[in-house]
């Protein structure tokens, strides 16, 4: 088929050229880079008072090993607005972040014991917000988040 050898070439064109330019290591790949250092962050954060050895879901609030910790967001991860927003990620047990939806109505009620009423509502009114990351700002945090990550693992 004529169209298809021709789509495919236009693919890997793009493709050369984007490795010529270094394109291709833009935005997805520095957001999944930034994901794994904000969740370290976020998991390490949580466990600190535990001497990084446990952690307390946020919904259901039991105390687990800092290896069954996961990152979870209130206000969902596809809000890109929020979704390396400090107040809107705490440690989360894997049964509440993959199987309970978020759990989120006790996330809610642990959210507000940690941070406050006001500061979840705040979170709340930005439902909606949108947010398009540029590649500098991807990179500073980045930055920010790995140092930070490395300060709290030599506590
Ligand atoms: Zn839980």
């Amino acid at each position: 088929m004529f169209w298809k050898k021709k789509k495919d070439k236009d693919k890997s064109e793009t493709w050369g050229k984007a490795a010529r330019t270094g394109k291709w290591r833009s935005t997805k790949s520095l957001k999944d880079k930034l994901d794994r250092v904000f969740s370290m962050y976020i998991r390490l954060r949580d466990s600190k008072e535990f001497g990084f050895k446990y952690f307390r879901c946020i919904s259901c609030g039991r105390v687990l090993p800092f290896e069954q910790a996961d990152c979870g967001h209130y206000i969902s991860r596809t809000n890109m607005a929020l979704r390396f927003s400090e107040d809107n990620c705490s440690a989360q047990c894997r049964s509440c972040n993959r199987f309970k939806d978020g759990n989120i109505l006790d996330y809610r009620q642990g959210l507000t014991r940690k941070i406050g009423e006001q500061r979840v509502t705040l979170l709340e009114s930005r439902k909606h917000e949108t947010k398009k990351w540029s590649n500098w700002e991807l990179e500073q945090l980045i930055e920010y988040y790995s140092k930070e990550t490395e300060r709290l693992k030599k506590m």
